[in-house]
């Protein structure tokens, strides 16, 4: 068909956004709330937000993202509060910079508040379409074209397209093109992101087959329940909504394991079909029985899909096997013997684009005014492609405006750390987000991430003047009660001890104030309370920051110190055009990675794979003798 046949639509929209995924869905969001007018198309309107595969969001690392979207003013936290059934935090043994929240949720109230979200959402349109074609005009995206031969224009696009880039679904030998299991795959997108000379890559993804409740005998099975006072993941609400649902724990067996070991002919990925690199970290129950041979069971959460469903998702049993092998191996499991399968497990490989090709505002090198943002760049997580997808929505807004992007630093979020990997050291592999990629951990917890973030949320018109000055008052408290308990001193004398003595902890030899008292291992804030002159006390969240900012103080400072140094080489700015071919002193290996990947600072510099001390001392006597750094830094 000629191009004079396209319906051109009239509107020209400032952002438009492909794919109303976890990434598309904040995208949106966060640009139409900055004021502008905004398209997302999606395949299927049903399927916004749609979780596919696990219905949960948070866990390890994840947590933290979800708490820091929330308070740069994205959507995920609100929406987790709103249709969440089981929350729980993980890690509470250990020390609060792991602490994470995680929330089951009701897999359809999650999308469908989403969608009423994006609905109500003033400067945004929604429409269904397929998108197979970008146009380009002088390497600048000028809008879009749909399979039903629409063309929209745009300013700035951003792609939110996950794992459907020529998506091909696996289950046992057989194999059919898809995006997710019944949707179908974005097959002409992906030749023509080739064509416009991205390198593309591809990856493999699974889950597990569903279950019905019905047929698990629930009475056998370990149940595992959320925490008692459960806490939201947005700063802003006030109260969760929904009930809390209870999952159940359950184990492979030797049977399971001999079943599955039998049947690996049949298994796509034993038998050579799939070749691309999966989840390290969230490989399939075949895979854990091949990889961890002498690990005698598995654990499987047995978690509901929602309130009004009796769907069941097994976590841990991610798998590809043939349907018949499935059911064999789940009828093996304790609780499981009759389970009948809803929907069956498959796996799904697809194209992702290569970030280092993307530059830290997620704007691609290559096109002017192009975005990508989730599972597209090499991703694995609802929370890591919610976040990319914010941040996208800034920086398209930003790019309309003429402002400078919006880039958060590894030492200010988790998602700093994630964005800074993904576009200097790039991936070969699915990336999800832990505790370990943050070198600044304990600064990064889940519970200051409002004070880290929120003013710039507020700034950026994404945070209400409620919410932030919430979170200002917050500070005030913290700073204000701190100090009181500087003041604060308790005496050593008989009646001060035996309260002491009381609580199992050991006598002053000294009189000590709250503040150096409340530094003793095991020793609470709560315990302590007897001493407070005023026991109006301030609330929980101040409480917990307080006994947090004593009892880790000389940790605290010692990180600070450390990110002082490292904003110092984050400072020394270099240009993004700078013309590492011509620049004396460095390797033709050093060319040619800094040539590709064009870093933004010295420090980023530093963190490519392979560049030595001997090429960023060339690179830093070059800007000085340009004149784009002083002697002095
Ligand atoms: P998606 O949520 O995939 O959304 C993409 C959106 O783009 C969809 O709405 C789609 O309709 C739309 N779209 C695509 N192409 C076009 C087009 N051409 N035109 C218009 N719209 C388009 N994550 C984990 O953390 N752990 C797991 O174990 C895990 N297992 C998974 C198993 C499977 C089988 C799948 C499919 C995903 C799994 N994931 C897992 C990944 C998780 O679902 C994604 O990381 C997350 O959904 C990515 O969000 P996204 O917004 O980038 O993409």
């Amino acid at each position: 068909m000629s191009n004079n046949s396209y319906f051109v639509y009239q509107q020209n929209f400032e952002v438009i956004v492909v794919g109303g995924g976890h990434a598309g869905c904040e995208a949106a969001l966060a640009a139409s709330r900055m004021g502008h007018l905004t398209l997302l198309l999606t395949i299927n309107l049903d399927n916004v937000a749609v979780m596919s595969c696990n219905p949960a969001i948070g866990g390890l690392a994840k947590g933290q993202l979800v708490r820091e979207i929330d308070a740069l003013g994205g959507e995920m936290g609100k929406n987790i509060d709103a249709t969440g059934i089981q929350f729980r935090v993980l890690n509470t043994k250990k020390g609060p910079a792991v602490h994470s929240s995680r929330a089951q949720a009701d897999r359809q109230l999650y999308r469908l508040r989403m969608k009423k979200v994006l609905e109500d959402q003033k400067n945004l349109v929604i429409k269904q379409a397929l998108v197979e074609r970008l146009i380009v005009e002088d390497n600048k995206v000028r809008g879009v074209e749909t399979t039903l031969f629409e063309r929209f224009l745009g300013d700035t696009v951003i792609l939110t397209t996950g794992t459907f880039l020529r998506g091909v679904i696996h289950i046992g030998l057989m194999s059919f093109a898809s995006g997710r299991f019944g949707d179908p795959p974005s097959n002409k997108l992906s030749q023509n992101l080739k064509g416009l000379g991205f390198k593309l890559g591809r990856l493999k993804t699974g889950t597990t087959p569903r279950l019905d409740a019905k047929t698990i005998d629930l009475s056998v099975l370990e149940p595992q329940y959320g925490d008692i006072s459960p806490k939201p993941f947005s700063f802003s609400t006030e109260k969760l909504a929904q009930g809390k649902v209870c999952c159940y724990i359950t184990h492979t067996n030797a049977l399971t394991h001999k079943i599955i070991k039998d049947n690996l002919d049949r298994s796509p990925l034993y038998t050579g079909i799939i070749k691309s690199t999966g989840v390290r970290y969230c490989p399939s129950i075949e895979d854990k029985i091949v990889r961890f041979a002498a690990k005698e069971r598995h654990q499987i959460f047995l978690e509901p899909d929602g309130l009004e469903t009796k769907e069941i998702y097994p976590n841990g049993l991610a798998t590809s096997l043939p349907i018949d092998v499935q059911l064999k191996m789940l009828r093996s499991i304790k609780g499981l013997e009759h389970v009948e399968i809803m929907r069956p497990g498959y796996a799904i490989e697809y194209d992702y684009i290569y970030p280092t090709q993307l530059k830290p505002s997620l704007e691609t090198k290559l096109i002017k005014n192009l975005f990508f943002a989730g599972q597209i760049n090499g991703t694995t997580g609802y929370e890591e492609a919610a976040a990319q997808g914010l941040i996208a929505g800034i920086n398209a807004s930003f790019a309309i405006d003429g402002r400078p992007s919006l880039v958060l630093c590894r030492s200010e979020a988790y998602i700093g750390v994630l964005i800074d990997d993904l576009v200097t050291r790039g991936t070969n592999e699915p990336y999800r987000m832990f505790t370990s990629r943050a070198e600044y951990r304990l600064l990064l917890r889940e519970d200051n991430a409002d004070i880290r973030l929120k003013e710039k949320g507020y700034n950026l018109g994404l945070v209400d003047s409620k919410d932030y000055k919430k979170c200002i008052e917050k500070n005030e408290m913290i700073e204000k009660e701190l100090r009181r308990l500087k003041e604060i001193k308790i005496s050593h004398v008989r009646d001060e001890n035996k309260i002491l003595e009381d609580l199992d902890i050991s006598p002053l030899k000294n009189a000590l104030s709250f503040y150096d008292l409340l530094k003793r291992p095991g020793v609470s804030y709560y315990d302590l309370v007897s001493f407070l002159p005023d026991k109006n006390l301030p609330d929980d969240e101040v409480i917990r920051q307080v006994e947090i900012q004593i009892k880790y103080e000389g940790y605290i400072k010692r990180q600070q110190q450390e990110i002082d140094k490292f904003k110092k080489l984050e400072n020394l700015k270099v240009p993004f055009d700078l013309d590492y071919q011509n620049l004396p002193g460095l390797s033709n290996e050093a060319k040619e990675k800094l040539s590709k990947i064009r870093p933004l600072s010295i420090g980023q510099v530093s963190r490519i794979s392979g560049i030595t001390p001997a090429s960023i001392s060339a690179i830093m006597i070059n800007l000085k003798r340009i004149g784009l750094i002083t002697t002095n830094s």
